[in-house]
């Protein structure tokens, strides 16, 4: 590449990339199945483009989807990314610069069950990362008298229920913006809702019968349009950023990684700088893969190759060297830039990830970048102190270093998300470490807080 291509910018507006999160049993799925299945049925063939960890719905879909509420000719944005793994789990791994790398979430609360633990999470998730968010107000089709009527948008059906079925859905629908309120946001009714940035719109869906699901595009939409643009904008041409969503073993290519590419262009022989457990990781992009479309999972075709990909869009990355890579790591296309540069960059988003250390604590082992920051939040809340905080499984080194707490209720290693290495188990019984092991940040810090209480209550 010459020096004139990579200092002339072209801006160009890309798909915002939205993220799902909710309760276990909300509905996170279910709703993306449904929009997922309804832009199949509703074009032919590149109605939707499936990537490694998101699925993209083209404006010109989503326009089909929601009818009159997305007129192609009022937007300017090229459609939107859906992150394929709901939950903020994912949500926390997938960051970008320090904050959230979805623009937009959708915030899945099942109307009969209204705000739970993991709804509290997701809250806390968003408002410190300074997410913006709509509400789905999901599972109305289970309201008493009401009468579905299947991907009908819902501000037109609403109006046309009866007055019981209506009434008993208002009630829901005000827990939930009192919920809200109670957590310093104010909401309402989508449709009545002037300001999205103010406000924040709860919108009625079924992923069910797929009712209110394309005002919720169009809200997603209008959204973004209107108070996102410039963060849409960049230099497509420019060298590719992204995160690493997962490291994966794969058949003929070893160590993978799933990356959501964020900004600029990746191309087949780049050389990228990646946050690895160590040291920042050095290599050369060797293959780009996306998913075969109806690959067979047991060959090894799953994948096709391409030469490049622009942001946004999901992409496996086949290259040397990438076994110490972590989830929730930055990924860097070096281009033209000076190789340290983009070294130091990878090292201070790394340093930026706050788990606060203490001389005296427990031990953390956590999945991904994402998950121990929100672990280490979680303790922190809780007043537990942190000894040692690390992405990976639990090993014998672990145990050791867990050991040397002074306060045996200390002596703890909590994993989330996490294998433990055979070796290291061993090694528990005999340092007398005890191990709690869980895929729920608060059941995790739970159960620790039980077992400080017991050896509390043992004492007296
Ligand atoms: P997730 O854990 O949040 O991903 O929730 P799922 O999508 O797995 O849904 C949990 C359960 O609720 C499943 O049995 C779904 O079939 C059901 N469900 C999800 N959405 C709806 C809905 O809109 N209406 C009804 N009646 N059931 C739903």
């Amino acid at each position: 590449m010459s020096d004139t291509d990579s200092t002339s910018q072209s801006d160009t507006l890309r798909t915002p990339i939205v993220a799902v999160l909710g309760h276990v049993d909300h509905g996170k799925t279910s709703l993306l199945d449904k929009i997922r299945g309804s832009a199949v049925s509703e074009g032919e063939a590149g109605a939707i483009t499936q990537h490694i960890g998101a699925t993209a719905v083209p404006l010109d879909t989503v326009s089909q989807m929601a009818g009159s509420l997305v007129k192609p000719e009022d937007f300017d944005l090229p459609g939107l990314l859906f992150i394929d793994t709901p939950g903020h789990h994912s949500f926390s791994t997938l960051r970008s610069r320090g904050g959230a790398l979805a623009d937009i979430a959708i915030l899945v609360v099942d109307v009969n069950d209204s705000f739970q633990p993991q709804t509290e999470e997701a809250i806390d998730i968003l408002k410190r990362t300074g997410t913006p968010f709509i509400v789905a107000a999901n599972k109305i089709d289970t309201t008493p008298g009401w009468n579905p009527q299947e991907g009908a948008p819902i501000q037109k059906t609403y109006e046309e229920q009866s007055q019981r079925a209506r009434s008993k859905l208002d009630e829901k629908l005000y827990e939930i913006i009192g919920e809200l309120s109670d957590r310093g946001f104010s909401s309402d009714f989508y449709w009545r809702v002037q300001n999205f940035q103010s406000n924040i719109g709860v919108v009625p869906v079924s992923a069910l019968t797929g009712e209110g699901i394309p005002d919720l595009l169009g809200v997603l939409m209008g959204l973004s349009q209107r108070y996102m643009k410039d963060e849409m904008a960049i230099d497509v041409a420019g060298p590719g950023s992204g995160t690493v969503l997962e490291v994966k073993e794969e058949r003929g290519f070893g160590a993978t990684l799933d990356v959501v590419l964020y900004d600029g262009t990746i191309r087949a022989g780049d050389t990228v700088v990646v946050g690895g457990a160590n040291d920042p990781i050095v290599t050369e992009v060797r293959a780009l893969l996306q998913p075969r479309p109806n690959a067979e999972i047991r060959t090894e075709k799953r994948f096709d190759k391409v030469e490049e990909v622009r942001a946004a869009a999901g992409v496996k990355i086949a290259a040397p060297d990438l076994e110490d890579a972590m989830a929730g790591a930055p990924v860097r296309v070096v281009g033209d830039r000076d190789l340290d540069e983009v070294v130091r960059e990878v090292e201070a988003e790394l340093a930026d990830i706050e788990v606060t250390t203490e001389e005296e604590g427990v031990v953390v082992k956590a999945d991904t970048l994402g998950s121990l920051e929100a672990m280490a939040n979680a303790l922190q809340e809780a007043e537990v102190p942190i000894l040692r905080a690390e992405v990976g499984d639990v090993a014998p080194r672990d145990v050791a270093v867990a050991s040397t707490a002074r306060e045996p209720e200390h002596k703890v290693i909590l994993g989330f998300n996490v294998d433990v290495l055979s070796n290291a188990e061993a090694e528990l019984d005999k340092n007398d470490v005890k191990l709690f092991e869980d895929d729920v940040i608060y059941q995790l810090v739970e159960e620790y807080e039980d077992h400080v209480n017991e050896m509390k209550r043992a004492q007296q």
